[in-house]
């Protein structure tokens, strides 16, 4: 049974006692709405059976669920209004509903509304409904072509690899447009070297888009101020850790920090950490050459490698290529001046 068709059996088995003994809060408010619109789908096909929001029994025993979600809120519909209207409908097409249910059911939506409006949502809530409803204002109407096109599916051009920082999203800072890029996002923008099981996720976007959605390049971008370099930078290279997760995942770019270090050691280390910001990207594009269909895509040329740096701090941004020959005798550091343009 899938997921929809086990959610469907677990809405219609509410009984009407259970939706009125529910207290008014607001966790109640997509469940009625996701009753109306069931209970009307399904009445359809079945109009001798009893109306399935006053049955009262269960059809189906879901098991206790580890996480209950509390609540949801379909942004950019007017759920609220739409319940209450999908009930009022339900109950004028449903002759069976005793007048006493309607009474009721109004008696809770009023109380219903009364406590939503009277809760204000939390800032964070807010801020990502008014993101929504203005992408969507903005964007997703106006561009009714493209969305279309998405909806059928998406065959990017691009593959990046881009820091988390919350300063250097790619879509913003390269313009890309939904569908444009395939983008995965993690601590200092790093590309681990092919390994089935220790870097499962991140093979996993790099196969996905070079065999299936077949991206012509994948840029690797890194950016000034990058504190995930900053900590590859401070971390001792052995010894017992002190994070979970960090130090082991930046260690990917081991390799940059200690050419760093050889080649820069007297300089700051603000600044050296600069240096090494740029030098992980080299360490990434290199890792890049362990994936086989990476490496096919670049002897065939349908696909290429670029690194890329964006300093926020000056508003700049830099773009170099990564051009593979089949010589192993050239390094990364030799090949990564190619192309290179900064703006
Ligand atoms: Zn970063």
């Amino acid at each position: 049974m899938s997921t929809a068709a086990i959610n469907a059996c677990c809405l219609t088995s509410l009984s009407q006692s259970s939706l009125i003994k529910n207290k008014p809060n607001n966790t109640t408010l997509p469940r009625l709405s996701a009753i109306a619109r069931l209970t009307s789908s399904s009445s359809s096909s079945s109009s001798s059976s009893p109306p399935s929001l006053i049955r009262n029994e269960p059809v189906f025993a879901a098991p206790q669920p580890i996480i209950t979600p509390s609540w949801r809120e379909d942004m950019g519909t007017e759920s609220y209004e739409e319940a209450i209207a999908g009930l009022k409908k339900l109950l004028r097409e449903k002759s069976e509903l005793e007048p006493i249910a309607a009474t009721k059911i109004d008696q809770i939506t009023a109380e219903l509304q009364t406590s939503v409006e009277s809760k204000p949502s939390s800032p964070l809530i807010e801020r990502m409904k008014n993101g929504f409803i203005h992408f969507k204002r903005e964007k997703y109407e106006k561009s009714p072509a493209l969305f279309g096109e998405l909806a059928k599916g998406q065959s990017p051009k691009f593959m990046v690899f881009a820091c988390s920082d919350s300063r250097v999203c790619p879509s913003h800072v390269l313009d890309f447009q939904p569908g444009e890029a395939f983008v995965v996002r993690n601590v200092a923008n790093m590309v681990p070297p092919f390994d089935k099981t220790k870097y499962s996720g991140v093979g996993a976007a790099v196969e996905y888009a070079v065999l299936h959605l077949k991206v012509e390049t994948i840029v690797v971008i890194g950016h000034s101020c990058c504190g995930g370099i900053k900590g590859l930078m401070s971390f001792p290279d052995d010894g017992p850790t002190s994070t979970d997760f960090i130090e082991d995942w930046v260690k990917v770019c081991l390799p940059a920090k200690n050419k760093v270090k050889a080649e820069n050691g007297n300089i700051p280390f603000p600044e050296l950490c600069a240096v090494c910001e740029k030098e992980a990207v080299n360490v990434s594009l290199g890792n890049l050459l362990t994936y086989p269909f990476v490496r096919d895509g670049l002897v065939k040329k349908t696909l290429s490698l670029k690194g890329g740096y964006y300093d926020f701090v000056k508003g700049a941004f830099e773009l170099w290529g990564l051009e593979f020959g089949l010589s192993p005798s050239l390094s990364v550091k030799d090949v990564a001046t190619i192309l290179h343009w900064k703006l």
